[in-house]
């Protein structure tokens, strides 16, 4: 089999998970990573469906099980903090998918880390500058490292990647606005155990309280046209947007807003849609959020993981011609994110409404049906094990 040297451009959930297989498969993988170490902050994610089955094959499946967060149920609040409805999320995950998992991002991205990182080269603190290719590879040259030549370049640098800008052309291309925002921050203190998650809509927003793993996390989502020279880096701008958003909300809005003042970490993007017709450019290709991103609902995550063993397997099949495996990879691989894709408005939608009336009909209705269903799973559960 014809061993590839493989740069992989972004050390997250994708680019780890790449990184894994291919050195399984005796490729020889250098992974930069523009951040100086590997990410802490994020809100929880879901690796669900054919990702647990790659976690399982990569024997990362019990690790991840091990750190995974167990919510058991999910309150929505009304504008004074006090209860309206609830969902038993426990039943339901248990009864209608049970093999699930949510963890936090981190500690998913160092797990996936941890399996490569004896056989991959990390360069961390380091990005792509420039790249050019050619038929049979792709010269590189690096912020800090010096320049060098690949068989074939990865882009697995999320929903910003630089591979794609460099390679495909310029965002506003293929990065749309889904029309909201989202942000998470770690809060001071613990959580109280109960495993509850609570949330709290007002019109067009959401302000919700994570239990997390004892660490608190305070999650604020809203709809809000393009911020003019919004910079996904610039964590003051990214403050004074939630000040502004979120002035007046009550219950532990103010909390929330007092440690974002504080905060030197916050996760803060756009939520956005990436839609890239071609994910492959001769020996350039596009993984996870830099491809297709589906950002906001945990579903970026499991997107990443199944499309990285989809790429390595596509490349496994036939190392020698690396553009047929890169056109297999978007065949299969496009069938599961579109249809993630799809859904992503109309989700939102149900979530943080968008007026009055969306607000009133999701607590009668979304809500109720939600509740109602876990009540009988549930009832179910206890049924079939008694
Ligand atoms: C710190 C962080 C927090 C997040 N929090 C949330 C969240 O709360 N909710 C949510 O829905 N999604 C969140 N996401 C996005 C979510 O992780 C992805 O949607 C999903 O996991 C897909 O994974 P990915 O590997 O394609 O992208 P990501 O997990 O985003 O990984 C991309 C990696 O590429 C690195 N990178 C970026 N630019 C460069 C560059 N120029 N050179 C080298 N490396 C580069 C990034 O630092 C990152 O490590 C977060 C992403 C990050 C990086």
């Amino acid at each position: 089999m014809a061993k590839l040297e493989v740069l992989i451009s972004g050390a997250g959930i994708a680019g780890c998970t790449l990184a894994y297989w291919l050195t399984r498969n005796d490729h020889s993988v250098t992974i930069v990573e523009r951040s100086g170490s590997l990410r802490s902050s994020g809100s929880p994610v879901d690796v669900r469906g054919p990702a647990v089955d790659v976690a399982e094959r990569m024997n990362v499946a019990t690790r991840i099980r091990e750190a995974s967060i167990r919510v058991k149920g999910m309150t929505l609040l009304d504008s004074g903090g006090r209860r309206v409805a609830r969902v038993d999320i426990m039943a339901l995950r248990s009864s209608l998918a049970p093999k699930d998992m949510e963890i936090a991002r981190g500690d998913l991205a160092r797990i996936l880390h941890a399996a490569s990182a004896s056989d991959a080269d990390y360069i961390f603190g380091d990005s792509v500058k420039a790249l050019t290719h050619d038929e049979m590879g792709a010269d590189v040259t690096f912020e800090h490292s010096r320049p060098r030549r690949f068989d074939l370049v990865i882009g697995a640098d999320g929903l910003h990647s630089i591979v794609r800008r460099l390679a495909f052309g310029a965002d506003p291309q293929f990065v749309h606005h889904a029309g909201l925002y989202a942000a998470t921050i770690s809060l001071p203190g613990s959580s109280d155990g109960a495993g509850e998650m609570f949330l709290l809509n007002a019109p067009g927003k959401l302000a919700a309280l994570h239990p997390c793993q004892g660490i608190p996390l305070a999650y604020f989502i809203f709809w809000h046209p393009v911020i003019p020279e919004f910079d996904y880096t610039d964590l003051d701008q990214h403050k004074r947007v939630l000040e502004r958003t979120f002035a007046g909300i009550g219950w532990r809005v103010p909390e929330f807003l007092d440690a974002v003042r504080v905060a030197r970490d916050m996760y803060f993007d756009s939520v956005a849609r990436v839609d890239v017709a071609k994910w492959a450019n001769g020996r350039i290709a596009l993984l996870g959020d830099a491809s297709s991103c589906v950002s906001l609902f945990g579903d970026g995550s499991t997107l990443a993981i199944a499309g990285a063993y989809e790429l390595a397997k596509a490349l496994m099949e036939s190392p020698a011609d690396p553009q047929g495996a890169f056109s297999r990879y978007q065949a299969v691989h496009g069938r599961l994110v579109a249809s993630k894709q799809k859904n992503l408005i109309s989700t939102a939608s149900r979530i943080v409404p968008r007026t009055p009336t969306g607000l009133w009909l999701s607590t009668r209705v979304f809500w109720r049906a939600m509740g109602g269903l876990g009540t009988v799973m549930r009832l179910v559960r206890r049924f079939r094990s008694s």
